[in-house]
């Protein structure tokens, strides 16, 4: 130890701080390094309780809990709602019927099994096998038949891609799912359903073309400002902005039309929206920057129009249309890489496959706000449908049990009124039927 420049005493004093100091120094790095390891991991769970994988993918549940909560159940109102009002033509087919028809299109599905399933068929590219390409013919095949899709050929490919999880559609009738996706359903028929749905979704309501249409406008945007134009960079700029907030639209709306065509096909949406929760537990964007929504909206978006959906009639208007029409052949595409659902060469007529028109559309919420008990909006779009529509007499019907009840919430006389106008024009369109007889003779007593 040197001191050369103090003496031998204040080195001792020295020494000592020295010592002070080096031992309150190891104390106070032990209070900064040495960790509290179960206060870590509180802090962990803070953020798993925010970021976990597990709870996002369990959020489902809560926001259909609370969907349904929504719902004014409990008042004191009896529904009446005799079935009369059908969104389509078609009549319920019976089960044994349908399971004859079954039955009969298992045998072809079972050629067409073995055909597909031969070795020589494998798909080195996406390393899928007949079996998959089966499994995704029998879902999609399913989803045509049922919505009536069927007058053009659909292609559906299996691409390789392990890690994003992915499925698009381009153009009006091809379909690319990524192994990840598929793999990741492989025991979900339902949610595949859902997937493959929101893929033709896109397709039939025109989704590729109306973005097209506006990237060419932001391209040319571009192109002016490029050149100087300042008015045009602000153009640019609204035009970008316009285009993220379609694009999340466009996705909100491929769900929605994706789950009616499942159901449709028969498909349990329960199990299907599997699909959304898995979406929910990847990372994501903040989203007004990106062109998909989050995972959560979609999920609260897919439960708030579940509540309008007629899931019951679309399942038998979907068996209707299968009943009624023959197993679709299917081969492998010229490049191996996809399948083609080949159209039985049908030429397109009126029954196929729409989009919902304003007026089926109308008349569904009008219904189903009636029957969740949401009056007021039943009567707003029972008279937005009758403003397209006027001559469907269970439509006035149902208008006029609609306002009894908001006689009986509000004691607003008016209604009274408004359910005797609905009831006289339902009876001068089919004075035989008896539910609209009976409401009839109540209302004009
Ligand atoms: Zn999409």
């Amino acid at each position: 130890m040197q001191c050369a420049i103090l003496s031998l005493e204040s080195c001792g004093i020295v020494m000592k701080n020295f010592w002070i100091l080096l031992f309150v120094g190891i104390l106070s790095v032990n209070a900064v390094f040495a960790r509290d390891y179960a206060k870590l991991q509180e802090k962990e769970m803070k953020h798993a309780q925010k970021y976990g994988t597990t709870n996002k993918y369990f959020e489902n549940e809560n926001i259909s809990n609370k969907v349904n909560k929504e719902l004014p159940v409990n008042i004191n109102f009896e529904i009446k709602d005799p079935k009369l009002l059908k969104l389509d033509s078609y009549e319920k087919i019976n089960s044994l019927d349908l399971k004859k028809k079954i039955t009969e299109d298992e045998v072809v599905y079972s050629q067409i099994h073995k055909s597909l399933c031969k070795r020589t068929i494998d798909n080195y590219d996406a390393q899928a096998k007949g079996e998959d390409y089966y499994k995704i013919y029998r879902i999609a095949e399913r989803i045509i038949r049922s919505n009536k899709l069927d007058y053009l050929n659909w292609r559906i490919g299996i691409y390789r891609d392990t890690e994003n999880f992915n499925a698009y559609s381009t153009g009006m009738n091809y379909i690319a799912i990524a192994t990840s996706a598929y793999d990741t359903f492989s025991n979900n028929d339902d949610a595949l359903a859902m997937l493959i749905g929101h893929e033709m979704g896109h397709a039939l309501l025109g989704h590729q073309q109306r973005s097209t249409t506006t990237l060419n406008n932001l391209e040319k945007y571009r192109q002016l400002a490029l050149a100087g134009n300042s008015i045009a960079s602000l153009t640019y700029a609204a035009t970008k902005r316009k285009y993220l907030i379609d694009s999340k639209n466009m996705e909100y709306a491929a769900d929605i039309e994706g789950a009616k065509l499942a159901a449709k096909a028969g498909y349990d949406l329960d199990k299907g929206v599997e699909v959304i929760s898995f979406l929910n537990t990847l990372p994501q964007y903040v989203e007004r920057r990106v062109d998909h929504p989050n995972a959560r909206h979609r999920l609260e978006n897919f439960y708030d129009n579940r509540k309008y959906f007629i899931e019951d009639q679309w399942k038998d208007i979907g068996e209707f249309n299968i009943y009624n029409s023959a197993v679709l052949p299917v081969k492998l595409s010229s490049d191996r890489k996809s399948i083609v659902i080949n159209s039985l060469g049908n030429s397109p007529s009126e029954s196929y496959y729409r989009p919902e028109t304003m007026e089926d559309l109308y008349l569904r919420f009008a219904y189903k706000y009636y029957i969740n008990r949401e009056f007021r909006k039943s009567d707003e779009y029972f008279n937005k449908y009758f403003d397209l529509n006027g001559s469907n007499p269970f439509a006035y019907l149902y208008a006029s049990y609609n306002a009894d009840a908001i006689y009986v919430l509000t004691k607003n006389k008016s209604y009274l009124q408004k359910s005797k106008d609905y009831i006289n024009k339902a009876y001068r369109l089919d004075n035989k039927n008896k539910y609209i007889k009976e409401q009839y003779d109540n209302v004009n007593l």
